[in-house]
């Protein structure tokens, strides 16, 4: 049975002031940091001035590295779990490493350390209402698409969902496409860009307002789409 102690620790999205006190003392405390990108981790921990020993985890890590995990947390080790940004398992690799982890030692401490997360960063400062919302992770690529807006069209919730710099402009039409076959053209989407960091922006209005606004700007950086209730005003 595992006697360490597996701690998922939320790291910050951009600014790297915005670390809570009480992960910057688990990851002083830290035996050993398992991380998506070492040279990410290396960053934030030079940036606490934190020395630890850092091992690379991944969508496709293999058997190998969960049992290292494994090992170390029999050795009654304190382990933590940390992301490229935000909180680990909200759409990263870190939720398949925990599920791996609990297939092979089902009685495992695992500790939450909470902190931030894109999606409720967005949501916060949306003004839709959160009493009860979606959350959607990664729109598809390819496959789903097309039934995923017209879903989206039809969702009476808040809806929230990550997208990349290189679909954010196909994604915002095909949205509008759907709003218009839905009859709901003027429903309020916000976007929060580059959250927390240098360039933040919000882009509120319809999504045709907002797809002109997102023209005008270069579409770089990372994305947060929250979708307003439909009939929202
Ligand atoms: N685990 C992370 C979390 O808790 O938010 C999410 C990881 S997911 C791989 C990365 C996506 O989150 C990005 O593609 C983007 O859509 C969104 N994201 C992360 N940081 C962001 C930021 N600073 N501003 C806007 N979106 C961000």
């Amino acid at each position: 049975m595992a006697s360490g102690t597996l701690f998922i620790v939320a790291t910050p999205i951009g600014n790297l002031q915005d670390i809570t006190f009480r992960a910057v003392e688990v990851l002083t405390a830290a035996d050993a940091i398992f991380c998506e990108d070492t040279r990410v981790t290396a960053k934030l921990l030079a940036h606490l001035k934190i020395q630890k020993p850092l091992f690379a985890y991944h969508q496709h890590s293999d058997e190998k590295v969960i049992g290292q995990v494994a090992a170390t947390l029999r050795e009654g080790m304190r382990v933590v779990l940390v992301s490229d940004a935000g909180t680990p398992g909200i759409n990263d690799p870190g939720g398949m490493l925990i599920a791996r982890l609990l297939a092979v030692e089902p009685t495992l401490t695992i500790v939450p350390i909470p902190g931030p997360n894109a999606a409720i960063t967005a949501l916060s400062a949306s003004g839709f209402p959160a009493g009860r919302f979606q959350y959607w992770g990664f729109i598809p690529h390819k496959k789903g698409r097309q039934t995923l807006f017209r879903e989206l069209a039809a969702c009476e919730d808040t809806v929230v969902f990550y997208e990349s710099k290189h679909r954010i402009g196909k994604t915002l039409e095909q949205v509008r496409e759907a709003f218009a076959a839905a009859e709901t053209p003027e429903r309020p989407l916000v976007i929060g860009r580059e959250l927390t960091k240098q360039f933040e922006t919000f882009y509120r209005g319809t999504v045709e307002q907002v797809l002109r606004a997102l023209q005008e700007d270069e579409t770089l950086g990372e994305f947060v789409v929250v979708v307003g209730p439909r009939g929202w005003h």
